[in-house]
């Protein structure tokens, strides 16, 4: 069942069967259909990449890049451009299949659209951005240093937010000279990957140097132990990501990890009532928590925590479940029935625990209830886990210490954030905190595509940044001298 129209940009005949290596070719790895979570209805029936269709794809990859490396910096830049043309004139039948692929709510859907053009306007700006300095050197000589590209760049996405994850890698690293090859996750291999394909290959993009071949954990240990590949960028689990840093090291890569979290909402008894349990309702059921930066620990000063969670339930009540890409439902429904009975266990086990289910803890079909669990304490799984499902989490302190302590219990660290009109406190709190991302005054999910993003510990290696960054993560320094004639040395 094919969401194609006419002049429509994406055409589901195309990758039948089919991965894109410049053109449409026929997958070694067979196909697997892809069902719209909110209906039940085939999508598409993508070519998926083995192990072989990778590696083809690696050489092909690192053939164009020997000619992308030439082309100059204005005419790179055109092509970033024209795609985020294409993306803006297609931009209601992109956000429409991004939301029914993904099981997101339209809007969802139009801003994945909104940051991808932002994306690409940022990786045709970094072409007019300065890409070395001139060293201070003895006179007649020329001493500097350069940012070259690292080849081929792998880069494997999941499939929560799949056209915005997969393009802040793919396009700043084509911007700076690197061939790419995009793994995207098999269940979302339109948003994540041939969409990108389309407005590259609509914008001129030279035929090769991008490379989108939807796949398993096999054909991304592929990707990682390719010796074309220079470069790993991830984005997913802890443990998965985790399994591509072993392969990545062992073939002496440099990899960008980019993984999970559990992330803390902290509610001081000073708080607007209305306005947090607006703000925890949102940071943990957007997107039906299926967000890294989902705020998975709802932390309540106890002399408020009654009322906030009376809010919560009414909010948790009054939310509908089911097609929200049509309209039909505030949210959508979860990705897959295993990560449906995942929640469940969680919630499930929770319970068993001694936490007490306040609102939801029941679904139909993939849609599940937004729920409430409060009296959650350390050594609750939905204390101590990343549940990737709506699950508000509401767990009691009684000083800012404790509230410190409790967020800081996991061995993640994405991010965090602090309601409360004393800001003072706020920022001495935030101060104690282990996260790469602090919001005081706002629920713990932002990302604006120019912000350093990025987690400590189990949340990833580093941060991924768009602009000027984008160089340290894609490139890698040449120091170069120049001298008019060869010095004479003493033998
Ligand atoms: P996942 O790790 O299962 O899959 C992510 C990608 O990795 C997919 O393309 C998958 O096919 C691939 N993969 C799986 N095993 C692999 C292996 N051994 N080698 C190479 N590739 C492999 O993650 P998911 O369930 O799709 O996504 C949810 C997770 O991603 C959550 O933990 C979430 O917090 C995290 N995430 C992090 C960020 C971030 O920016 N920090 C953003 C979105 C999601």
């Amino acid at each position: 069942m094919s969401v194609t129209h006419e002049n429509a940009l994406l055409d589901d005949a195309l990758w039948a069967g089919r991965v894109f290596d410049g053109q449409w070719v026929a997958a070694q790895g067979g196909q697997q259909a892809v069902v719209e979570p909110a209906t039940g209805l085939l999508l598409s029936q993508p070519g998926i990449a083995n192990p072989q269709d990778i590696a083809q794809a690696c050489a092909k990859a690192a053939s164009a890049q020997r000619e992308w490396a030439k082309v100059g910096p204005r005419q790179r830049a055109a092509i970033f451009r024209a795609a985020a043309g294409h993306a803006e004139a297609h931009f209601d039948e992109l956000a429409l299949y991004v939301a029914r692929e993904t099981g997101a709510a339209l809007f969802k859907g139009e801003h994945e659209v909104r940051e991808a053009i932002v994306l690409l306007h940022q990786a045709a700006g970094l072409l007019a951005q300065p890409h070395g300095v001139v060293l201070p050197s003895e006179g007649g000589r020329l001493s500097y240093a350069r940012r070259l590209p690292h080849g081929v760049v792998g880069v494997i996405s999941p499939f929560n937010f799949p056209l915005i994850l997969s393009l802040r890698s793919v396009a700043p690293a084509l911007a700076a000279g690197n061939a790419v090859v995009l793994k995207p996750d098999p269940q979302t291999p339109v948003s994540g990957g041939f969409l990108i394909a389309r407005l590259f290959e609509a914008a001129g993009l030279p035929k090769g140097l991008l490379q989108v071949l939807p796949g398993g954990a096999d054909a991304g240990e592929a990707l990682c132990s390719d010796p074309r590949v220079g470069m790993i960028a991830f984005t997913g689990s802890t443990g998965a990501g985790r399994k591509v840093a072993e392969v990545a090291g062992r073939n002496l890569k440099k990899v960008a990890l980019e993984l999970g979290g559990k992330n803390s909402l902290i509610i001081l008894e000073d708080a607007d009532l209305d306005l947090a349990a607006s703000n925890a309702a949102w940071g943990a059921w957007l997107h039906q928590g299926q967000i890294c930066m989902a705020s998975g620990r709802i932390l309540v000063h106890e002399a408020i925590a009654d009322a906030l969670v009376q809010r919560l339930v009414a909010k948790a009540r009054s939310l509908s479940v089911g097609n929200a890409a049509r309209g039909e439902a505030a949210l959508g429904p979860l990705i897959n029935a295993r990560q449906l009975q995942r929640v469940d266990s969680i919630v499930q086990a929770s319970l068993q625990a001694g936490a007490r289910l306040e609102a939801g803890g029941e679904y139909h079909g993939l849609c599940y209830q937004p729920t409430v669990l409060s009296a959650v304490q350390p050594g609750m799984r939905a204390f101590d886990e990343e549940i990737f499902g709506p699950v508000a989490t509401v767990v009691t302190f009684s000083s800012d210490a404790q509230a410190i302590e409790l967020a800081n219990q996991t061995e993640y660290g994405l991010s965090a954030a602090v309601i409360t009109p004393s800001i003072g406190r706020a920022m001495a709190i935030g101060e104690q905190l282990h996260c790469g991302l602090l919001h005081i005054n706002d629920q713990t999910v932002a990302d604006e595509c120019v912000n350093p993003f990025g987690g400590r510990g189990h949340s990833g290696n580093g941060g991924s940044v768009g602009g000027p960054a984008d160089w340290d993560e894609y490139t890698q320094w040449q120091w170069v001298t120049v001298k008019d004639t060869p010095p004479a040395y003493p033998f």
